[in-house]
């Protein structure tokens, strides 16, 4: 590919809307352009990157024995109906009407559609077990997309869901899809990590979150220092729990706090540590509204609490709310007096707290060495928030650490909750009729790649893992005047392309500062230059753009080098194994 000819424009600044780091330097690589808010174009470039991981995603699926499909986008409404989700999925899901007012909606996911697919076609035992997977766009209306390909409303996605005759066979899918993903981001050259996972309003079993680890990276991981275990902190269990107190049980009395509502306002203002302060939040479902109490310095999780109360749609109440709930606005809510008038559920945490401090429902006033039993009934305990490096590892008891990943990929052991809903059946061996037993498995590819830039890059720009980069080799003539230099830089660049490496040829008439600023910026991982030194002594340069090394060749070594070269990066992965 010629570069003067190339649709590749760069830029030196990036646009003021990109907040981090994968987002600004794609715009600026010339990768991708916003259309609208949460839609954007790939460009040439952009689009050869998102091929080469969609090329390994195809190549992991078909050994793991999935087979590709295309579904539509569009989905008849009658579909999420019969599953139930076209009430529950929320905004996310953009609804639309066609000409004859009836309802359908543009592809979040598609459990609906390939469910509808196999029941109309699987009969009998002896059609499964059956793994089929599309690469293909989805649209989620999302509230808040950022970070470009990151979290956009309209994204590439892969989506795979297996069928199976019983949770043993979907067990063994399961871990075949978990090894393919392992596969796929190694060969993408990510650092990345599986972690344990919610299964969220796609409901199932069990499921595993594929993290590339990023300081930017909007989800947080709980791993541990000494076991292999690692989970995303939605899900981790918090099981840290402080020995009980020997103190005496002071008297509960009231302490005037104008104006301090903040966990920082009011143990600043009593002179009390932030682990002796229970925070009074109130939350609204479908049943009404729900106290949850947790310690000053632990934070809320909000999906656990989820799990807990069995609701999908748990959400912080508003002032007007919080009042009726408690009689007091926010900031000063307290749990003394409230049971029997509401459901309140305490952090495991707040067991052995004697003499805390809480709000004591009334403006301006809180109340201090409140005691479990004597000032208010002991209430319901459980684990509802996040967990903390105090805590203990979940499986070994050893020491966690706080990281921050990106997910780009998710895998989800589904059973039969879409069979079910949808009357997915097939006759097993004794003539029995069973549901099948899914599981489904996404891969954002947009996301993958930002996930790449994000993780890979330095002050010059993108340094793309070489097996996903938009080429393995620029080759840049630095004074396209000179006869002897392009002709070299054409030789070199017909005889790599001949070992099939991808080459830019920078043909361009500017100036080799212009050129390597470029190069640099893409990340393209090898770039050949031609240049003084071919008339000087016949040598060319081969720089690496990771490393910053280079050396010097003769040009009749320079392609086998390059060959060379990128199979020595490409073949330096990492090796992951089922946990
Ligand atoms: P998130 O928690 O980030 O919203 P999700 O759990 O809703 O993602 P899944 O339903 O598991 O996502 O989708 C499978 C994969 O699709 C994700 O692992 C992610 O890589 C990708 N993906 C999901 N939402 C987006 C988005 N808005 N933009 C880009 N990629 C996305
Ligand atoms: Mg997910």
């Amino acid at each position: 590919m010629r570069y003067s000819k190339l649709f590749l424009p760069t830029l030196k600044e990036a646009p003021a809307e990109a907040e981090i780091v994968s987002h600004r330097l794609m715009l600026r690589a010339g990768m991708i352009r916003r259309l609208s808010s949460g839609l954007y174009s790939y460009l040439p470039i952009g689009l050869r990157s998102l091929m080469k991981v969609e090329k390994i995603v195809r190549e992991e699926m078909g050994r793991a024995g999935a087979q590709e499909v295309l579904l539509p986008m569009v989905q008849p409404a009658e579909l999420w109906q019969e599953s139930g989700r076209w009430d529950r999925y929320g905004k996310e899901l953009l609804r639309l009407k066609d000409r004859h007012g009836r309802d359908y909606c543009l592809g979040p996911t598609h459990e609906e559609v390939i469910t509808d697919l196999v029941r109309r076609e699987v009969r009998s035992y002896k059609d499964l077990p059956l793994n089929l997977y599309q690469i293909h766009t989805k649209f989620r209306d999302e509230i808040r997309p950022r970070f470009g390909l990151m979290r956009s409303r309209e994204f590439v996605m892969k989506d795979a869901y297996s069928f199976d005759v019983d949770d043993e066979a979907l067990e063994i899918t399961y871990q075949a899809m978990y090894g393919a993903y392992c596969r796929i981001f190694e060969r993408c050259g990510l650092d990345f990590r599986p972690v344990e996972a919610d299964t969220g309003s796609i409901g199932g079993h069990a499921s595993h979150e594929f993290m590339v680890l990023a300081e930017t990276g909007e989800d947080q991981i709980a791993c541990c220092t000494q076991c292999s275990y690692a989970a995303n902190v939605e899900l981790a269990p918090a099981l840290g729990l402080t020995a009980y107190s020997c103190a005496d049980e002071e008297d509960m009395r009231r302490v005037h706090t104008p104006g301090k509502r903040s966990v920082e306002e009011v143990i600043a203002f009593l002179n009390v540590s932030p682990s002796s302060l229970v925070k009074t939040l109130v939350f609204i479902c479908k049943n009404g509204p729900i106290v949850a109490l947790v310690r000053g310095d632990h934070s809320i999780n909000e999906v656990k609490l989820k799990r807990l109360v069995g609701i999908e749609d748990v959400a912080l109440a508003d002032s007007a709310t919080v009042v009726s709930a408690t009689g007091c606005e926010p900031g000063f809510a307290g749990p003394v007096g409230l049971a029997g008038r509401t459901r309140i559920i305490a952090d495991n945490a707040l067991k052995t707290l004697k003499n805390f401090v809480v709000g004591a429902n009334e403006p301006d006033w809180h109340l201090l060495g409140v005691n479990w039993g004597r000032d208010l009934p002991w209430p319901e305990f459980a684990d509802i928030r996040f967990i903390t490096p105090d805590d203990p590892c979940p499986r070994c008891g050893g020491r966690v650490e706080l990281k921050r990943g990106i997910e780009v990929g998710h895998v989800f052991k589904l059973g039969t909750k879409y069979s079910e809903a949808l009357h997915a059946v097939y006759i097993d061996d004794s003539g029995k009729e069973r549901p099948i037993v899914m599981g489904c498995y996404g891969i954002g590819i947009g996301r993958t790649v930002a996930a790449a830039v994000e993780q890979n890059h330095d002050s010059l720009g993108i340094v793309f893992p070489a097996p996903i980069a938009p080429f393995d080799c620029v080759i840049s003539i630095v004074d396209m005047t000179d006869d002897a230099m392009s002709f070299v830089g054409e030789r070199i660049c017909s005889e790599l392309e001949a070992k099939g490496v991808d080459c830019l040829l920078d043909d361009r008439r500017e100036r080799p500062g212009v050129k390597f600023k470029d190069a640099d910026l893409i990340g393209i991982p090898i770039r050949v230059t031609v240049g003084r030194r071919l008339r000087e002594d016949g040598r060319v340069e081969i720089k690496v753009r990771a490393s910053g090394e280079s050396v010097f060749l003769s040009v009749d070594d320079a392609a086998d080098e390059v060959f060379k070269m990128l199979k020595d990066i490409c073949s330096s992965r990492r090796v992951c194994s089922f946990k």
